[in-house]
């Protein structure tokens, strides 16, 4: 029998007793007592279902994906439990072709799909439930739910795991820059210490030397701002700044009052929002800044990108002492920012260098170098190959 037939014949106090006789948690940032939070609801409230507002990895729709109908016979278990018609699943904008794909058995169970996160204003009273917790509820009803939490960890597939599991079980946190999980980044020493629980979006990231904690901050802001309603003055004007800060550290442009001002503006955000987009975006940036200062100070003071991956940190050149002045990297410069003439060494401008690369593929010399540290003596005017002394 599937579960929602199951929990149809128990009736509603028997699905309650069950739910609470299980221990079912909330998954996500909601998390605690399911039958509680059930409890406290008022009857014929709406189920409204999806991912925390925050997710913007969305690593947990894999369940949807895998198993649509179990995912939705838990929405409409608590929708039992609530008593109401009404049960809603929200799904990320970007993700319009799993909409699509599902609409036909959500029409099956009379539940709504909806296209974004959800608007706290609107459904005030309603009841949230996790998609993780509706894939539990359906299996507690089939009496196959194990106690546990979701994680992916770096890109693999979905598992659950045991609660008191260590990060450093689940992987080599050796030769670890940062670890981002639950929307924070922590220190390795940190992550030795938790548990998979920390892992509210179920995401696990070991981010190694090859990984610039800026640029990915800033990729995540830029997330945050694309799902932003921006109803809340601290979650648009917080978002547009915060960002505008990380981007111009990548470009090279930043400054120490930077760091300060992320700070402040990070704490405002913790609270003055209401929903967790515009909490937890604050958390990447102001964990980058007070736990890896380092990379800030290196990109800002040094001008280098430790990871070698914010292009304005990132030198093209051309050897002098590999150079043979064929041309062949002249000719393919979309730019047209390489001088040289057949016999001299050839020189890039790197005022009009896009870093593109064209360049390094048609050197058969290995001439032209890229580099994230410091440029070496150059020539500054066309000299004949073999010619050029560096004093
Ligand atoms: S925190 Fe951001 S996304 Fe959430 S309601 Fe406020 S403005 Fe909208
Ligand atoms: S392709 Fe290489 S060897 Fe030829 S001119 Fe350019 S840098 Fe020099
Ligand atoms: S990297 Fe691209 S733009 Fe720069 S010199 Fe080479 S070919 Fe030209």
């Amino acid at each position: 029998m599937n579960a929602l037939k199951c929990a149809k014949e128990l009736g509603r106090d028997a699905i309650f007793e069950k739910i609470k006789a299980a221990g079912l948690k909330m998954s996500g940032l909601r998390m605690g007592d399911l039958a509680e939070q059930l409890k406290a609801c008022s009857v014929g409230a709406a189920v409204d279902a999806g991912l925390d507002n925050a997710d913007t990895d969305g690593a947990l729709l894999a369940l949807l994906r895998e198993n649509p109908e179990r995912v939705l016979e838990g929405i409409k278990i608590a929708a039992l439990a609530l008593n109401t018609g009404e049960a809603n699943l929200y799904l990320p904008e970007k993700e319009s072709e799993l909409a699509a794909a599902l609409q036909p058995v959500a029409e099956k169970y009379d539940i709504k799909i909806c296209s974004g996160i959800v608007d706290v204003r609107k459904t005030e009273g309603d009841f949230y439930l996790h998609l993780a917790s509706a894939a539990d509820l359906a299996d507690l009803f089939t009496d196959s739910y194990e106690d546990g939490v979701y994680v992916a960890v770096n890109g693999q597939p979905l598992k659950k795991v045991a609660r008191d599991t260590k990060l450093g079980q689940l992987t080599s946190l050796d030769g670890a820059k940062a670890i981002w999980t639950g929307y924070h980044y922590y220190t390795p020493a940190e992550a030795e210490e938790l548990t998979v629980e920390a892992a509210s979006n179920a995401l696990v990231r070991v981010l190694t030397d090859k990984e610039c904690l800026v640029e990915e901050t800033k990729k995540q802001l830029t997330e945050y701002r694309r799902v932003s309603c921006g109803k809340c003055v601290f979650c648009r004007e917080g978002l547009i700044q915060l960002e505008h800060e990380q981007r111009e550290i990548t470009l090279a442009r930043g400054k120490m009052d930077f760091l300060d001002l992320t700070k402040e503006i990070g704490e405002a955000m913790r609270f003055s929002n209401l929903c967790s987009v515009g909490q937890r975006a604050a958390y990447a940036p102001l964990n980058a800044v007070e736990k890896f200062p380092e990379e800030y100070e290196s990109h800002i003071k040094k001008n280098q990108c430790p990871a070698g991956v914010c292009g304005a940190f990132v030198h093209i050149y051309i050897d002098p002492k590999l150079c043979t002045g064929c041309g062949e990297c002249l000719d393919v410069c979309p730019e047209d920012c390489i001088e040289g003439k057949p016999k001299y060494i050839h020189m890039i401008d790197e005022f009009d260098c896009t870093k593109c690369g064209k360049c390094i593929e048609v050197c058969e010399d290995e001439a032209i170098i890229q580099t994230a540290g410091k440029l070496p003596k150059l020539p500054n005017r066309l000299t004949k190959v073999g010619k050029f002394r560096k004093h």
